[in-house]
């Protein structure tokens, strides 16, 4: 916790900011939602598993309805010319206005776009892209402000929308949350990797080059992942997160995502069993003549993390889930010794990543120092692992300090959500 404090503090500062693992990028998002906004708004999500396009009425009263469209990004549109990309955009757009009756010479509709990718802002609608990641590398975009593409993109089909705002997921979440939750104040993803930003004081965002106006906070888009990434958690690594790592697509990057993620959490558990085999203390009735070496035990990526999540829902003795999936990955007749180590291992791995997110957030949370502060969660790990809320609260029952009250709450939608929610309000100040 010291240390991420120190690294958050080494982000924020003009002085160390350019070398800080720990970006702290402002994004310009300088209140929450109050449950009054009201309007029809459009969103694009791009940067999670899917490529969705929303129309959001915000009816006042924290009511919202929602109508969305998933699209799919063909491959040879994430690794083809940037523009191109955009166009692809605008074109999945104009589809879904077309069928929603939205396309009009008289309305032009505002547009929040959820772009999850690390970027550097420069106003609420204006960011340029750090690098790509997730599969995406268009040339031609690095560097480059992709607000200002995708607006190029629909005004060359003559879209009838402006894009007004550009949000990562972490504030789509905590925006959506707090239309909801007036005490919200974080926003979290576990999903494919992890990520969190807060509401900060500006006294204390060294890096703000925006006004010192009312109200006098921003929302901080931390890019946790990357703690660690100067050696600082060594000491907290395993052998298993080293080569973890080292088989990655970025290695010496995102360390601390690569300790919490769902990307890499069943892999971290496929290296402890495999690891044991060959210390003879697992599956010895396979010691024998095991021949398979084809099977997923084997390969990289052959655990998935919602294995972990599979075994970890057996009760009792039975381990009937833990024996569907350890035939899924090679392993035919296991006894009741290797599923009960099996379940033991994905027990304490869940359980360490649930403790390093929690204690990440304790931070968070005793740095905002309200009586009561709610953290709106999004992301396939948290929602569908049994034990991961609860393994984070136990734990942050010790970290939070005894004043504050916290909350952990489940934001549905909450990417595109929040994104028409920034859209909404920079719509209205406009
Ligand atoms: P994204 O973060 O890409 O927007 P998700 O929130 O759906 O998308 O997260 C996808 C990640 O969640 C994958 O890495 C996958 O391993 C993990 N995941 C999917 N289902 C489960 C599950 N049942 N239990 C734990 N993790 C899961």
């Amino acid at each position: 916790m010291r240390l991420l404090e120190d690294e958050m503090d080494a982000g924020l500062s003009p002085a160390t900011h350019k070398k800080a693992c720990v970006k702290m990028f402002p994004t310009y998002v300088r209140d929450t939602p109050d449950g009054s906004e009201i309007g029809q708004v459009l969103a694009l999500d791009l940067g999670g598993t899917n490529f969705r396009v929303l129309l959001i009425n915000l009816l006042g009263h924290a009511q919202i309805t929602l109508t969305s469209k998933i699209f799919v990004i063909p491959q040879s549109i994430m690794l083809g010319e940037g523009m191109n990309l955009f166009r692809h955009l605008a074109d999945c757009l104009l589809d879904f206005m077309r069928k929603e009756n939205l396309v009009k010479s008289n309305v032009r509709y505002p547009l929040g776009f959820t772009f999850s990718f690390p970027c550097k802002q420069e106003g609420l609608a204006s960011a340029r892209l750090t690098s790509w990641t997730k599969g995406f590398s268009c040339p031609g975009v690095v560097n480059e402000d992709v607000v200002k593409m995708l607006q190029q993109a629909l005004d060359e089909k003559n879209i009838n929308v402006q894009c007004v705002a550009l949000v990562n997921d972490t504030v789509g979440t905590l925006m959506a949350c707090a239309y909801k939750d007036p005490h919200t104040a974080i926003g979290l993803i576990l999903g494919t990797g992890t990520n969190a930003c807060y509401m900060e004081q500006l006294d204390k965002v060294g890096t703000w080059d925006g006004d010192y106006n009312e109200p006098k906070q921003v929302i901080i888009n931390m890019e946790w992942g990357a703690f660690g990434d100067n050696n600082k958690l060594n000491d907290i690594r395993t052998k298993y997160d080293e080569e973890v790592d080292l088989s990655s697509l970025n290695p010496g990057k995102q360390l601390f995502e690569k300790m919490i993620s769902g990307m890499y959490m069943g892999e971290i558990v496929r290296l402890i069993i495999l690891d044991l085999m060959q210390r003879e203390l697992l599956f010895l009735g396979h010691r024998e003549g095991y021949s398979d070496y084809k099977a997923p035990l084997f390969s990289r990526g052959g655990f998935y993390t919602k294995f972990v999540s599979t075994v970890e829902t057996d009760e009792g003795i039975g381990f009937s889930n833990t024996r569907r999936v350890l035939e899924d990955i090679g392993i035919l007749n296991p006894t009741y010794d290797d599923c009960a180590i099996v379940q033991h291992i994905s027990r304490h791995v869940s359980k360490r990543a649930a403790r390093l997110a929690g204690a990440g957030l304790a931070v968070l949370i005793n740095r905002i120092n309200r009586s009561n502060v709610t953290v709106g969660v999004d992301g396939s790990l948290y929602r569908y692992h049994p034990r991961f809320k609860r393994n984070m609260e136990k734990c942050m029952q010790t970290l939070v300090n005894k004043n504050i009250k916290f909350k952990l709450a489940l934001s549905d939608d909450g990417s595109g959500k929040g994104a028409a929610l920034v859209a909404s309000v920079a719509d209205r100040s406009s």
